[in-house]
């Protein structure tokens, strides 16, 4: 989505009003409009980011260290038994989110919030295949930095092939496009 039709943008720009909790430089952090408790608060990175996979490193730990401490701050001022935190693209069915941000969610006694699932049986071999493929990604990722950083790019081939991607079974077309690779880092 273009940054100009992002309802986030917008609030950000203050274009749209919201009631701020939080601001400075980089980070904004909001009172979300549809609370799911007392205190629900999004905290958004101010660059237009669609996905938390393309916020860069500094930009994303300075977003996650300002979660933490607002999340602080709610239990000072609220005093939630907790306040869980949260990335989804999809808060509510259908609800897609169009920039990257983090929720804050305090939980109360009596909230309503309910993250439920019914766990998955899966057997041994199961297990053992998801943690090989998972621990392939990530060597596929450090092997493809440890290439791009030592190797000097010569003279690119005519007909080069696609740069590999880096965990060595991406299916290639399966929608990763909105994740950038360039900002995960091991
Ligand atoms: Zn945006």
């Amino acid at each position: 989505m273009d940054e100009e039709k992002c309802v986030f943008c917008m609030i950000i720009n203050g274009n749209i009003p919201a009631k701020k909790v939080y601001e400075d430089q980089l980070v904004l952090g909001i009172l979300d409009i549809n609370p799911a408790s007392k205190g629900h608060v999004i905290m958004i990175p101010k660059k237009h980011y669609g996905n938390i996979y393309e916020v860069p490193m500094n930009e994303f730990l300075q977003l996650c260290n300002l979660t933490r401490a607002i999340g602080y701050a709610i239990m000072l001022a609220l005093a939630p038994n907790n306040v869980e935190m949260l990335y989804t693209k999809e808060l509510t069915k259908g609800n897609i989110t169009p920039h990257a941000l983090i929720h804050l969610i305090p939980r109360y006694d009596d909230d309503t919030v309910n993250h439920v699932w019914q766990p998955q049986k899966l057997i041994e071999s199961d297990f053992t295949a998801i943690e090989n493929a998972i621990k392939d990604a990530i060597e596929g990722v450090k092997n493809a930095d440890a290439e791009s950083t030592t190797e000097k790019p010569i003279e690119k081939p005519v007909n080069e092939t696609k740069k590999p991607e880096a965990p060595g079974k991406i299916d290639e077309d399966k929608p990763i496009v909105n994740i950038n690779r360039k900002v995960v880092v091991f």
